[in-house]
């Protein structure tokens, strides 16, 4: 089969979240299925992008709305992630450093997905199925079928939706409609939610068949997805869950070269002492106590604004027996907030704001525990490389992580669970944190090398989407 994602993000190229780490991974997956993935995305002014060789594959001219703009499209020649990758440059909307954040994102990614389009519509043939992820590319199920540029080429070519995160829409209100291709104007319901253009619901509406990254956040999606619940609900005939995977190329302490010593199951104790001894070196904390740490994005759907209070309260509840270090950024308050915090907390405490691949690699491998407080967590990658890497997830009941981490008290589990996100449930958790690291050597010892050996690679989930694209022949 040929399947062309479209995707805002794509890791190594680009990457803010789960979803660059996902269309950086499954494509390379179906490829070694023996089928042709190729992503399709935007020429940001990345490192990758000038470190790597690229030839012009196509150039056009399109519009939205008034504004005309050419685009050119550019595909890497070396195969180097193990799948065809396209890259779609826009002068003065796409050739930026951040991926978004930009006033004018709306502009940005209606023109991406224009020109993907007009580039499929002038093939000499269709390819299988156009796989798009989340608001940013959610308006090309509609534009395929509706828009009467596209529809003649494209219409029957199958389309696919994966939310990966439905708390972002990329609402457009109705006064830019005219920023769209000419479409079909009996059909502008399939654009609207709640007064205005919704790319996301769009999509849903759209496209063949939509997908979530976990069961467990379908299920939550008809209940709570930022006023699109109705709609999960009135879509349920053509959507089903498909957990994640990670790549375990990428996400592998035996060879990642960003630790400060490999290690497999065999050798996980002395291993992660040696990382965490690094790690506890660099930023002051204590290597003989357990180390907690929280890695992600500072925003509410993973509840870090309980991080402050909930580290405070652990440190005084529990005696200061144990050590904790946040790498993230997002909210500007938080962000001071936990910088603020390394100076009352010295020696038990410390965060690095920003964003660094390698800290991450440092941390899952150095750290103990990993906190995952999550409001909402549609998959979540983070207890899965957590895992991989030998290190106990403490957890929320929810989404993904429901679906992906036991309880150390229930029948071979391997993580901590909670069922609040609160900071009642937090500290009760580092409780129990403290307890298995000083008290119960031997279930530790057995739940992190057990842990290491659970298969979270893409094969099984990379094959399920092949089945799904095939339903749709
Ligand atoms: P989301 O996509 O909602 O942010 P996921 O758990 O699906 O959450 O994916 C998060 C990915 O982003 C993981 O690979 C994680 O290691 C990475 N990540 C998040 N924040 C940072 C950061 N500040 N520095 C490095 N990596 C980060």
């Amino acid at each position: 089969m040929e399947i062309i994602h479209i995707a805002a993000e794509c890791y190594p190229v680009a990457k803010a979240g789960g979803l660059g780490d996902v269309v950086g991974a499954l494509p390379k997956y179906q490829a070694e299925l023996g089928h042709v993935a190729k992503v399709v995305m935007p020429m940001y002014r990345t490192k990758f992008l000038y470190a790597n060789d690229w030839e012009l594959v196509h150039e056009g001219d399109q519009r939205i709305g008034p504004y005309a703009f050419h685009y050119s499209i550019i595909k890497e020649k070396t195969n180097k992630l193990g799948f065809d990758l396209y890259l779609i440059d826009i002068n003065g909307l796409l050739d930026r450093e951040k991926i978004y954040g930009y006033e004018d994102d709306t502009e940005r990614f209606l023109a991406f997905q224009v020109a993907a389009c007009d580039w499929m519509s002038k093939w000499q043939h269709s390819p299988d199925v156009i796989h798009c992820h989340d608001h940013h590319t959610g308006l090309i199920p509609f534009m395929v079928k509706y828009c009467f540029e596209f529809r003649q080429k494209l219409a029957d070519v199958p389309t696919v939706l994966t939310v990966h995160n439905a708390q972002y829409q990329g609402w457009i209100g109705w006064d830019k409609y005219y920023l769209l291709p000419p479409f079909d104007s009996w059909k502008w319901g399939m654009l609207d939610w709640a007064d205005s253009i919704n790319p996301l619901a769009s999509a849903v509406k759209c496209a063949w068949k939509v997908t979530t990254v976990s069961h467990s956040y379908l299920d939550e999606l008809k209940e709570e997805a930022n006023g699109l619940q109705d709609l999960f609900q009135y879509e349920v005939g053509k959507s089903s869950g498909i957990l994640n995977g990670i790549d375990n190329q990428v996400w592998d302490p035996l060879t990642d070269t960003m630790i400060a010593k490999n290690y497999d199951k065999e050798l996980v104790a002395k291993g992660k002492k040696k990382n965490k001894k690094e790690l506890a070196g660099q930023f002051g904390l204590d290597p003989e106590k357990p180390l907690i740490a929280f890695i992600g994005r500072l925003v509410g759907e993973k509840a870090a604004d309980l991080l402050p209070e909930a580290i405070a309260q652990s440190i005084y509840q529990h005696h200061g027996n144990a050590n904790f270090l946040v790498l993230g950024s997002g909210d500007p308050n938080l962000e001071d907030k936990l910088d603020q915090m390394k100076h009352q907390f010295g020696g038990y405490y410390n965060s690095y704001i920003g964003y660094s691949e390698p800290l991450s690699h440092l941390i899952y491998a150095g750290s103990d525990f990993l906190l995952m407080p999550s409001r909402v967590e549609p998959c979540g990658l983070n207890q899965m490389y957590a895992l991989r890497y030998g290190t106990v997830p403490m957890v929320r009941n929810v989404g993904g992580l429901r679906d992906t981490v036991t309880d150390m008290g229930d029948w071979q589990g391997v993580g901590i669970r909670f069922d609040q996100a609160s900071v009642e449930d937090i500290t009760y958790s580092v409780g129990r944190a403290i307890d298995l690291y000083n008290n119960k050597q031997e279930l530790y010892n057995w739940m992190r090398s057990h842990m290491m050996t659970i298969d979270h690679s893409w094969d099984s989930s990379a094959q399920q989407y092949i089945d799904l694209y095939k339903s749709l022949k």
